[in-house]
């Protein structure tokens, strides 16, 4: 009989023979790493603090889910290569598709940007319709097993070597409960941007991940709409206003299935939006154009206005060495959580999950700890970089990830050019959306083309107005 091989091979494992995994969070970070680690453990069992409800509706651990979510073009491809056919059943859901830039009306750094043939395209369905399609595929897998309303307290083993879970079920007298172990040779957290693992790390005896942090205030403020029946026609597939350092405030207005449209609106420290009925509208007509404002007189609010402000990048740096034991991995946003207003997060829990098999699947026997969770943290490098890249320069940013390097003057002077083309040079600008969408690399934007275009091209001409037709 072949003997099975341990998911990680850290010197000091001493493997006990059995594969089992515990995953902390059934979100999607936790639901795609348990698919990938289906295929390698004899058990995967999702532990995971909500009931989950029936259907696609908002739940408590997910507080952010009442705001506008998009998935990228990296995390959609991501999604079908783990879940074939995943996009497609979105989109019999209703989740639309949105084609960028001739759906998605762009204002960027003073102007708008042209309306040319769609290079991209985003789904726009809610984050709970996005989850619950997720988890649906996810746990029809008969290898997959979840716990629900059972919250994870600690981690078990010491400072070499995890060897499970604490867990406790939820409930009145929870508090009174010590909890009882769940057992495991790898435990992954998926448990999102408020993760205990440090402190749990810490409680082992073993050293907690470095943290680094960039803030900016950012508030958002959310509310989903219908369009009033007899409404004028509206040329556009969505708008959006996106901050630079002069303008510190975001407007979004995206569809969304059922006939729903969301609305978000979002501020920089000083700037925040209010959550009240009329200060959201009038926040609205501070943004540079009136376009979203009008629009909002043309449509009836089907929610109250939800806010969230809990909005840092933060980085934990597991990837780096430490005494950490083995079997211990984190994904998701409990590895890196970003500033939302570039759309990563759900990309880079999908993209995440691919490193993860991949890491798994590797070349040269099993990897140890330190490799698979390198992989995991570089799936979120370029979407950190970018978030941080960009909120660095923003007035008021504070943390640790605020210090910038030597190389990041030049680097700022050029894709502040690149930015400023993109509007206008249809080139520049589908190969500025591919780095923003995950697809593409940072160094495909100093390609000779595009960088001939960015270095000694004159800045071409871009709308004054939101165009109204396609080009
Ligand atoms: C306001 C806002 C807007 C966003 N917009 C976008 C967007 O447009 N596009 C995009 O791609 N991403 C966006 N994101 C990010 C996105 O929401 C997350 O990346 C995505 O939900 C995946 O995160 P996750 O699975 O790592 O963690 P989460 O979704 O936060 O889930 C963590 C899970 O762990 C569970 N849990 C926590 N602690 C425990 C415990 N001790 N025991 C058991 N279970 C536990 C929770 O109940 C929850 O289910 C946004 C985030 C915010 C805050």
């Amino acid at each position: 009989m072949v003997e099975p091989q341990p998911f990680v091979n850290d010197r000091d494992l001493a493997g006990s023979g059995q594969r089992r995994a515990v995953v902390i969070g059934g979100s999607l970070a936790g639901l795609l790493a348990a698919r990938v680690l289906a295929d390698h453990a004899d058990s995967v069992t999702i532990v995971e603090r909500d009931r989950f409800p029936q259907g696609p509706r908002s739940r408590a651990g997910v507080p952010q889910d009442r705001h506008t979510h998009v998935m990228l073009e990296s995390g959609q491809q991501a999604l079908e290569t783990l879940l074939p056919g995943i996009c497609a059943e979105m989109s019999e859901e209703g989740s639309p598709r949105v084609g960028l830039p001739n759906d998605l009306v762009a204002w960027q750094s003073g102007r708008w940007n042209r309306r040319t043939a769609a290079t991209s395209h985003i789904l726009t369905g809610t984050r709970p319709l996005t989850e619950w399609v997720v988890r649906r595929r996810v746990l029809a897998d008969a290898r997959i097993k979840v716990l629900e309303h059972t919250e994870v307290m600690g981690l078990l083993g010491n400072a070499a070597r995890v060897r499970g879970v604490r867990i406790r079920e939820r409930g009145p007298d929870a508090a009174r409960r010590d909890g009882v172990a769940l057992d495991a040779e790898l435990v992954v957290d998926a448990s999102g941007r408020a993760s205990h693992a440090p402190d749990w790390l810490a409680a082992l005896g073993a050293e907690p991940p470095r943290q680094e942090t960039l803030e900016t205030g950012l508030a958002y403020a959310t509310r989903l709409y219908r369009r009033q029946p007899g409404a004028p026609e509206f040329p556009y597939g969505g708008i959006h206003f996106l901050p630079n350092p002069g303008q510190q405030r975001t407007g979004l207005l995206l569809p969304a299935e059922d006939g729903l449209w969301t609305v978000l609106l979002a501020g920089l420290r000083g700037s925040e939006p209010p959550t009240d009925e009329a200060g959201f509208e009038d926040f609205a007509g501070l943004l540079p154009h009136p376009v979203l404002r009008d629009w909002l007189r043309t449509a009836e609010p089907a929610s109250p206005v939800h806010g969230f402000r809990n909005t840092a990048n933060i980085r934990r740096r597991y990837d780096l060495p430490g005494r950490r034991p083995a079997g211990f991995l984190a994904t998701g946003e409990a590895l890196c959580s970003f500033n939302p207003t570039y759309g990563q997060g759900m990309s880079v829990a999908a993209l995440s999950a691919l490193a993860l098999r991949d890491a798994l699947n590797g070349q040269g026997g099993t990897p140890t700890t330190l490799r698979v969770q390198r992989a995991l943290s570089g799936a979120a490098r370029q979407a950190w970089e970018i978030a941080t890249g960009a909120d660095r320069k923003m007035p008021g940013a504070r943390g640790s990830a605020t210090r910038s390097t030597l190389l990041d003057r030049p680097a700022d002077w050029y894709l502040g050019r690149v930015q400023r083309r993109s509007c206008g040079d249809p080139r520049v600008g589908a190969a500025f959306r591919k780095v923003l969408a995950l697809s593409a690399p940072t160094t495909s934007l100093f390609a000779p083309a595009i960088a001939r275009a960015v270095l000694f091209g004159p800045e071409p001409p871009a709308p004054a107005e939101p165009p109204a037709r396609l080009e």
